[in-house]
């Protein structure tokens, strides 16, 4: 398939960027502070407020960002934490990320690409664990069958049972696809396509991505376009940090978001965070050129929660549990957990590290972190229930809004959390968990806690799958 070059749009200005930055660097502590103040108003920011909160280097000025983006978590999100997991299917491709240790010239690398059979023994493991999403991924070069391995493995994934328990919503994260198989996607029932820029630097861009399809910058930044066209309206953007400067990429990123809105009325479903872990095969991953620190990696996610604040926020398992729970209350909305990067991981098919993409950071299980997460006070959610009612897109973004989310997802955060400690969790998990869930019910005000009363006793006396 040859790219359609001529159909892209270019909406990165880097001029532009760089003259937001240097404007930024002049700004007062009471500009900082009109700009925090209108973030706590829920309203999102522009590119040079966004700007003026990445210049923050003064710890109370820095408090007072971290306290409203507490704030806005909280009045959108609650205290709802999203929990999923990725299903790595193979690790062949035909590309040359420098970072990657999946890279074509990686002699390093075990090479595996799940059979149907394999697949489903791995996402058997996953049901029995207690999981309801998945994160598809993949490689680029599907061997025989092309694109279509692709929809018959999201295929095998639904059709996968183990005793009461099944996937109820399949993400992917694949190589950028045509309008054609962006339809083809959609027919198969997916949640969200995600797909990383990796970095909105062209320059950066084409010095890390040094052979294969994935060295056309324009395909890529413009795939959420052609997602859309094809009418998949739920899509995750994400920035590789390690690879150029931070402060250029989210200013990048909110370019690419502010394009969507304009041209599509909606903007990503999800922001995804990943930094650069050590990968087989790969120096560039070793000493990422552009290394985030931790405290910047708090000040992205803060700031992301400002600046769109309706938009998920993924946090992996590439970062260990205490950067992870400092981020759950600066913003994040989702996680995966006990991941492995490997195809064929769960099921223990044979190549364990030597076929994974990057190392993990948290290595804990489902069951640890769902324990984790509820003892802190977070609900662990499982639910599903927006695509599977057609609310997604612009639907959901409008749900998203404050109030009107907390009625149906409180809800079903907990009806699928009990669902879980009922089938899944071990004793102290489900104790940890039984605690949270009591707390909650008693504690959700009106209508939203009746309803959620209801679900969860219905679950309690043995339905499965219920949600509103
Ligand atoms: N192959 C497709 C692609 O590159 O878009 C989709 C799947 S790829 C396996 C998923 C993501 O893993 C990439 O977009 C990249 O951001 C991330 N990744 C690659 N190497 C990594 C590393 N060393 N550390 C952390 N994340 C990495
Ligand atoms: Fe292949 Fe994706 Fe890894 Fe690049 S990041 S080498 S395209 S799997």
């Amino acid at each position: 398939m040859k790219p359609d070059t001529d159909k892209t749009t270019r909406f990165i200005d880097e001029g532009r960027i760089a003259e937001t930055l240097a404007a930024a660097r002049r700004s007062s502590p009471a500009r900082v502070r009109e700009v925090i103040a209108k973030a706590r108003q829920l309203e999102g920011l522009d590119a040079d407020e966004v700007a003026v909160l990445m210049e923050i280097s003064d710890s109370a000025l820095l408090e007072e960002m971290f306290a409203a983006a507490r704030f806005v978590k909280d009045e959108i999100y609650g205290n709802r934490l999203v929990i999923f997991a990725p299903l790595y299917v193979a690790n062949l491709c035909k590309n040359e990320c420098s970072y990657c240790a999946f890279r074509a010239g990686n002699t390093e690398l075990k090479r595996r690409t799940l059979t149907p059979d394999e697949i489903a023994a791995d996402v058997k493991v996953l049901i029995d664990q207690g999981h309801k999403r998945l994160l598809l991924v993949s490689g680029e070069e599907y061997p025989k069958e092309g694109f279509n391995y692709i929809l018959k493995a999201i295929d095998t994934i639904y059709a996968t049972k183990s005793g009461r328990g099944e996937i109820r919503r399949v993400n992917v994260n694949i190589a950028p696809l045509t309008v054609d198989q962006f339809k083809q996607l959609k027919e198969a029932g997916i949640g969200t396509y995600q797909l990383f820029q990796e970095t909105y630097h062209r320059e950066t861009y084409a010095k890390v991505h040094i052979a294969g399809a994935k060295k056309n910058f324009d395909w890529r930044v413009n795939v959420m376009d052609r997602a859309m066209e094809a009418g998949i309206d739920d899509v995750g953007i994400g920035v590789l940090f390690g690879l150029y400067d931070w402060k250029f990429e989210m200013l990048a990123m909110q370019q690419h978001i502010h394009h969507l809105e304009e041209k599509f009325g909606v903007g990503p479903h999800t922001i995804s965070v990943p930094r650069i872990e050590p990968a087989v095969g790969s120096s560039l991953a070793e000493r990422p050129p552009h290394a985030v620190s931790d405290d910047d990696f708090k000040k992205i996610v803060a700031i992301l929660r400002l600046a769109v604040p309706y938009t998920g926020i993924i946090m992996s398992t590439r970062e260990n549990a205490d950067t992870r729970r400092a981020t759950f209350q600066l913003g994040v909305s989702q996680i995966s957990a006990g991941s492995r990067c490997n195809p064929g991981g769960y099921a223990e098919l044979g190549d364990g590290h030597d076929a994974e993409q990057f190392q993990l950071g948290d290595h804990r299980s489902l069951d640890e972190v769902v324990r984790d997460v509820a003892s802190l006070g977070y609900t662990p959610s499982f639910c599903t229930a927006c695509y599977r009612l057609g609310r997604t897109g612009a639907d959901f973004m409008d749900l998203a809004k404050p109030g009107l989310i907390k009625e149906h997802c409180s809800p079903n955060a907990l009806s699928s959390c009990m669902e879980y400690l009922m089938g899944y969790a071990s004793s102290e998990t489900r104790q940890a968990g039984e605690k949270l869930v009591n707390h909650e019910l008693k504690t959700m005000p009106g209508s939203i806690g009746k309803t959620a009363n209801e679900l969860v006793s219905r679950v309690r006396k043995n339905e499965r799958d219920v949600f509103v």
